[in-house]
C-alpha cells in the first residue's frame, strides 16, 4: 500500500484554526476549567472543561483527521482510552485479545475488568483457524487487535479481523500504536474504534502521557464522549497543546523512523550475534507480505534475539550510547529495552515463553538521530 501523501498536509493544518479574537495563529493555552454564561444553559459551546475545552477540540480535530475518522478523543492516557472502550462492555461480556498485547493493556484486563464478569479469551490471531475457533465457541461482543504486535512484531490480518467481527456482531477494536495513522488505516480495513498510546508516536518526544479513540461510528462515538466526560479521564489543556503541536511533525517523523528503523534491521540481520531479528519492513520476515498489504509502512520498531546469554545481552546494553536504555517507544530518541525485565515484567511467565520474550530479546526504538550513529552504536556494543 503507498503512503497517503495529503497526510502530510493533514497533520499540519487538521484543528489548527487562528484564534477569532486576536488572530494568533497559534491559539493561546485555555487553561480555564469554566467558561461564562450570558443566562443559565446559555454559553458559547463550552461550560466545564472535562466536559469540552477549545484546546481539546481542536486536538480531538486533529486525531479525527489523522485516522480519516468522523470523531477523535482524547484521554489521559493509553489505557484511559482503553478503559473508556472497556466500559462499552456489559457484564458478561465475550472479548477475544490477540495473545501479545501490549502488557499494560492484559493487566487491564485481567486484573481490573475480568472481575467485572468479563471473559477475556488472549488467543494468537495470526492463525486465522485459532480465531475462527474462539469465535464459534460462543457469542463474542468485542475484537482487540494489535499489530504490529509488541514486541516480536507479528502481523494480524485487520481484514480477516473485520470479518469475523461483523459476522458475530462484534465491535473491531485496533491498538494502532506501533503503526501509527501514517503507515496503516484501521478504520479503512474496517475497524470500529481506533486506540492510540499517544505517549509514544503521535507525541513523539517522551515528554507527554496521552491516549486518544477515534471512530467513525456514531452510536459508538456519542457512547464513547460520555464515558469520556462521565469517568473524566481526560487530558489538560496544556497536555492538548504539546499533543496538537507534535501531530504536525508527525509524518515527517515516521518517515525518518521507518528509515532508520530498516537500515538498522538490514544491518542486524548480517550481523553473526543474531538469532533473530524481527521487523516485518525485511523481505523475510513472516510478516511481510501481510504488512505490505494492509500497511504503507513498517514503523519504527525493530526486536531481536541475541545469540548471548543474559550476561552477555546486559552488557550490551549497558555499552551502547546512543540507545538508551528506558521503557517505552516512539519518541524522536533512540531507545533500548529488555522486554522480560522492563515492559513485559507483568505478562504472565507461561505466555511470555510461549510469545518467545526470553533473556535474550531485545526491542529497539529507532528515532530520528543519524542511522549511521545508530548502526555504529550498536556494532560497538555488540563487540
Ligand atoms: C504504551 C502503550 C499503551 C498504553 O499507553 P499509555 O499511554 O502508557 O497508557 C497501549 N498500547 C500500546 C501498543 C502501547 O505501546
Amino acid at each position: 500500500m503507498a503512503i497517503d501523501k495529503s497526510f502530510f498536509t493533514t497533520a499540519v493544518h487538521a484543528g489548527a484554526h487562528p484564534e477569532q479574537v486576536t488572530g494568533a495563529v497559534m491559539p493561546p493555552i485555555f487553561m480555564s476549567t469554566t467558561f461564562a454564561q450570558e443566562a443559565p444553559g446559555e454559553h458559547k459551546g463550552f461550560d466545564y472543561s472535562r466536559a469540552g475545552n477549545p484546546s481539546r477540540d481542536g486536538y480531538e480535530e486533529a486525531l479525527s483527521a489523522l485516522e480519516g475518522a468522523k470523531h477523535g478523543l482524547a484521554f489521559a492516557s493509553g489505557l484511559a482510552a482503553e478503559q473508556a472502550v472497556a466500559q462499552l462492555l456489559n457484564p458478561g461480556a465475550r472479548v477475544l485479545v490477540c495473545d501479545d498485547v501490549y502488557g499494560g493493556t492484559g493487566r487491564l484486563f485481567r486484573k481490573l475488568y475480568a472481575k467485572y464478569n468479563l471473559d477475556f479469551n488472549f488467543i494468537d490471531m495470526t492463525s486465522l483457524a485459532e480465531v475462527k475457533a474462539a469465535a464459534a465457541a460462543g457469542p463474542v461482543d468485542l475484537i482487540w487487535v494489535e499489530t504490529p504486535t509488541n514486541p516480536t512484531m507479528k502481523i494480524i490480518d485487520i481484514r480477516a479481523m473485520a470479518k469475523i467481527a461483523k459476522d458475530k456482531k462484534a465491535i473491531l477494536v485496533v491498538d494502532n500504536t506501533f503503526a501509527t495513522p501514517l503507515f496503516q488505516s484501521p478504520l479503512k480495513l474496517g475497524a470500529d474504534i481506533v486506540v492510540h498510546s499517544t505517549t509514544k508516536y503521535i507525541g513523539g518526544h517522551s515528554d507527554v502521557i496521552g491516549g486518544a479513540l477515534m471512530t467513525s461510528n456514531d452510536e459508538l462515538h456519542q457512547q464513547l464522549r460520555f464515558i469520556q466526560f462521565a469517568a473524566g479521564a481526560v487530558p489538560s489543556p496544556f497536555e492538548c497543546f504539546m499533543l496538537h503541536r507534535s501531530v504536525k511533525t508527525l509524518a515527517i517523523r515516521m518517515t525518518q523512523h521507518e528509515k532508520n528503523a530498516l537500515a538498522v534491521a538490514e544491518f542486524l540481520s548480517s550481523h553473526k550475534k543474531m538469532k533473530k531479528v524481527y521487523y516485518p519492513g525485511l523481505a523475510k520476515d513472516p510478516g511481510h507480505n501481510l504488512a505490505k498489504e494492509q500497511m504503507s509502512g513498517f514503523s519504527g520498531m525493530v526486536s531481536f534475539d541475541h545469540t548471548g546469554n543474559y550476561s552477555e545481552v546486559v552488557s550490551f546494553l549497558k555499552k551502547l550510547k546512543v540507545f538508551t536504555l528506558a521503557e517505552s517507544l516512539g519518541g524522536v530518541e533512540s531507545l533500548v529495552n529488555h522486554p522480560e525485565k522492563m515492559t513485559h515484567a507483568s505478562v504472565p511467565e507461561e505466555l511470555r515463553k510461549k510469545l518467545g520474550i526470553g533473556h535474550s530479546l531485545v526491542r529497539l526504538s529507532c528515532g530520528i538521530e543519524s542511522a549511521d550513529d545508530l548502526i555504529a552504536d550498536l556494532k560497538l556494543a555488540l563487540e
